[in-house]
C-alpha cells in the first residue's frame, strides 16, 4: 500500500470527501478510516477527492486517514473464478463467511482466488517461441466443464524463455518471457482494472443465435452469440425465471450472473438456488460453468454500481480465451438507483427523475462491451459475449428513464406483460411490443441449418396474432357471433399459437427446454390445422366441428413429444390431414 495518505473531511452515506491524497487519479481504490474500508475516487474537485465507499461508513469521521492503493478498481483473473461467488468487488462470499460468519466484517480482505488450491498448468507454447498478447501459454483443467486458458497477458510479448508442466497455487511461476524491458515472470493470475474493456482483435457483426430454447425467444425474438437484450417487467411478470432459463439453457459456455438484490432475500434464494442447478447438457451442476457476483442486502449502493463491472471483467476475459460466454445481469435498475444516489451525495446537476446525466453513456458503457471478437494473440479464435439485462421499472413504467436509456443500446426487447403474468401464460413475453433487430441474421442461419420455411412460419404466426389483436376489438365492440366465420378460425389458430407453442413452463421437465428442430415442428404442426382447416371451411365444413376436432387435444400435447421422437410430428401432421378431410366428406 502507498504511503501517502489524506484526511476524512466530510461523510455523506457510503460518500467520504479527504483531503491530501496528492497525486491520486480518478477511479483509484483507497482504504478508508481505521477499518480500512474499501473505497474508490469518483470525483476530483482542486484538493476534495470524493470517493465512493462500498461498506457501511457508520463511524468514519473527519480526521482519519485515508491510504492510497496506486490502483484502479481492479479484478483477479485466473483459475478459481469458476463456482466462486464473489461480492461487487470481488470479495469471495463464501470464504469471508466461513472465516467471519454471515456479515461480512467491514474492511474484510480475502483473495479473490484461493491461495490454498492447487493447479495443474499444462503447457501449450515452448521455449523460445516468441508470443504477443493474448497467445496461450497454457491450459488448466478450472472445473469438469472448463479448461481454463493461460493467456499472454494485454500489455506483454517477448521470447519464452521458461516453461514447463507445473502443479501449484495461482501465484506459481509458469513461464519466465524475455520482453525489450528484460526478464518477467509470469503466475497463474493477472489483474485488470474493471472499468476498462479488455481489448480484442476486432469484433464482428453478430452472426449466431444463442439458441436458449425457450420457443418464444428462439423463433420471435431471438438474440445472437454477442447480441444485447434487455427484459423489463412489473414486479412478478416473470424477469427472474427468464433470466434463470438462460443461465441453465443457453448456448453459452461460461454464465456470469450478476445480481443486485430486488429485496433482500431475493439475492438469497439465487445463492440457494445456483448451486443446486444442473447443467442439462453435461449433467454436472450448472456451478462448474458459472460465476456468480452477488450484492447481499446487508451492503450498500455503492457495491452495486461496482458489480456490474466486476461481472463484466470476468466475463471479457473467458472470452479471450475463446469462449461464448452470457452475461446476465438482475436487475439494471437497482444498479442505476445507486448511480442516481451517489450523484445525489456529490450534488451533481440532476438529469431526468434524479438520474445522472450521464446515465445513458453508463448504461451504453456497460452493453458496449458485448460482441463476437476476434481475440488478440496470433491463432484465430474467436469468442463472444453476450449481455442480457433485467429492467425492474417502479410500476412497470417503460417510459421511465432507465429502460429508455437501455432501448436506446440494445437490440432485443423481450417486454414483460403483467396482464399475461396475471392470466399465468408464461414466459409472459409480449408477442405485441417485443422486437429484435437479430431476426434477419437468425432468419437466414435457421431456414439454411432448420428448414427454408423457419423465417417464413414465423411470420406467418405472427401475423395471426396481430390479426388477433385487432379481432378482439371488434369483439369487444360487436360480440364474437358478428364475426365471419374464417375470422373465427383464425381465432382459434392464434390461441394454438399462444397456448401450445408461446407458453412454455419452465418448471416442466420436458417443456422447460425445446430445441430449435423441435419449435420449428411444432410451430408447422399448428400452421398445418390452420391451413387445412381453412380450406375444409371453404369446401363446407362446419367451424364447429373444426375448432372441436379431438386432434385439437394432441396437439396441445405435442409440446411435450420428446426431442428424440420428432418424427411422431409426421404421424400428427397426417391425423390433422385425414381428420380435418373427413368433415368435408359429411
Ligand atoms: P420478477 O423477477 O419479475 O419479480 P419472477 O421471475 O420471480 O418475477 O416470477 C414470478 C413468478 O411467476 C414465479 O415465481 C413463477 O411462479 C411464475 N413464472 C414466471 N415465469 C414462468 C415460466 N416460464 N413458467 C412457469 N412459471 C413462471
Amino acid at each position: 500500500m502507498n504511503e501517502t495518505h489524506g484526511e476524512v473531511v466530510k461523510v455523506s452515506g457510503p460518500l467520504v470527501v479527504a483531503r491530501g491524497l496528492t497525486g491520486a487519479r480518478m477511479y483509484e481504490m483507497v482504504r478508508v478510516g481505521e477499518a480500512r474500508l474499501f473505497g474508490e475516487i469518483i470525483e476530483i474537485r482542486g484538493d476534495d477527492y470524493s470517493i465512493q465507499v462500498y461498506e457501511e461508513t457508520e463511524g468514519i469521521g473527519p480526521g482519519q486517514s485515508v491510504w492510497r492503493t496506486g490502483e484502479a478498481l481492479s479484478v483477479e483473473l485466473g483459475p478459481g473464478l469458476i463456482r466462486s461467488i464473489y461480492d461487487g468487488v470481488q470479495r469471495p462470499l463464501d470464504a469471508l463467511a466461513r472465516d467471519f460468519g454471515d456479515f461480512i466484517v467491514r474492511g474484510a480482505e480475502r483473495p479473490a482466488l484461493d491461495r490454498s488450491v492447487e493447479w495443474t498448468f499444462t503447457p501449450v507454447a515452448k521455449v523460445g517461441d516468441k508470443v504477443q498478447p493474448g497467445d496461450v501459454l497454457g491450459t488448466i483443467q478450472e472445473s469438469k466443464l472448463v479448461e481454463h486458458r493461460i493467456l499472454v497477458p494485454p500489455n506483454r510479448s517477448g521470447i519464452i524463455k521458461k516453461i514447463a508442466p507445473v502443479k501449484g497455487n495461482v501465484d506459481t511461476e509458469i513461464a519466465v518471457l524475455e520482453t525489450a524491458s528484460g526478464l518477467v515472470s509470469l503466475t497463474m493470475v493477472q489483474r485488470w482494472p474493471v472499468r476498462l474493456p479488455r481489448p480484442v482483435k476486432r469484433k464482428f457483426p453478430p452472426t449466431e443465435c444463442l439458441v436458449t430454447g425457450q420457443r418464444v425467444i428462439d423463433m420471435f425474438f431471438p438474440i445472437t452469440k454477442g447480441g444485447t437484450a434487455c427484459v423489463p417487467g412489473p414486479f412478478g411478470s416473470g424477469k427472474t425465471v427468464v433470466q434463470h432459463q438462460l443461465a441453465k439453457w443457453a448456448d453459452a459456455q461460461i454464465i456470469v450472473y450478476v445480481g443486485c438484490g430486488e429485496r433482500g432475500n431475493e439475492m438469497t434464494d439465487v445463492l440457494m438456488e445456483f448451486p443446486h442447478l444442473k447443467d442439462p447438457s453435461s449433467g454436472e451442476p450448472l456451478m462448474e460453468r458459472t460465476v456468480l457476483v452477488a450484492n447481499t442486502s446487508n451492503m450498500p449502493v455503492a457495491a452495486r454500481e461496482a458489480s456490474v463491472f466486476t461481472g463484466i471483467a470476468i466475463a471479457e476475459y473467458f472470452r479471450d480465451m475463446g469462449y461464448s460466454v452470457a452475461l446476465m445481469a438482475d436487475s439494471t435498475s437497482r444498479w442505476a438507483e445507486a448511480m442516481r444516489e451517489i450523484s445525489g451525495r456529490l450534488e451533481e446537476m440532476p438529469g431526468e427523475e434524479g438520474y445522472p446525466a450521464y446515465l445513458g453513456s453508463r448504461i451504453a458503457s456497460f452493453y458496449e462491451r458485448a460482441g463476437n471478437v476476434q481475440c488478440l494473440g496470433s491463432d484465430d479464435r474467436r469468442g463472444s459475449l453476450s449481455l442480457i439485462g433485467a429492467v425492474s421499472p417502479p410500476g412497470g413504467d417503460l417510459s421511465e428513464p432507465v429502460v429508455q436509456a437501455t432501448l436506446r443500446v440494445v437490440k432485443v426487447f423481450w417486454g414483460l406483460d403483467d396482464k399475461l403474468a396475471f392470466a399465468r401464460h408464461f414466459p409472459a413475453i409480449s408477442w405485441l411490443n417485443s422486437y429484435s433487430l437479430y431476426q434477419t441474421v437468425v432468419d437466414e442461419e435457421e431456414n439454411s441449418k432448420i428448414g427454408p420455411t423457419w423465417s417464413a412460419k414465423r411470420k406467418q404466426a405472427m401475423a395471426i396474432l396481430q390479426r388477433e389483436a385487432e379481432l378482439e376489438e371488434l369483439v369487444r365492440l360487436v360480440g364474437i357471433d358478428a364475426l365471419a366465420a374464417d375470422d373465427r378460425l383464425l381465432l382459434q389458430a392464434a390461441k394454438m399459437v399462444r397456448e401450445d407453442f408461446l407458453h412454455q413452463n419452465a418448471f416442466d421437465e420436458r417443456d422447460t427446454y425445446t430445441s430449435l428442430k423441435k419449435q420449428f415442428r411444432l410451430l408447422a404442426v399448428i400452421l398445418h390445422y390452420y391451413a387445412e382447416a381453412k380450406s375444409a371451411l371453404a369446401n363446407g365444413a362446419s367451424l364447429t366441428d373444426l375448432i372441436t376436432l379431438p386432434v385439437l387435444e394432441e396437439i396441445s400435447r405435442a409440446k411435450l413429444i420428446p426431442e428424440d421422437e420428432l418424427s411422431k410430428f409426421d404421424e400428427l401432421e397426417k391425423r390433422i390431414s385425414e381428420s380435418v378431410k373427413a368433415l368435408v366428406q359429411v
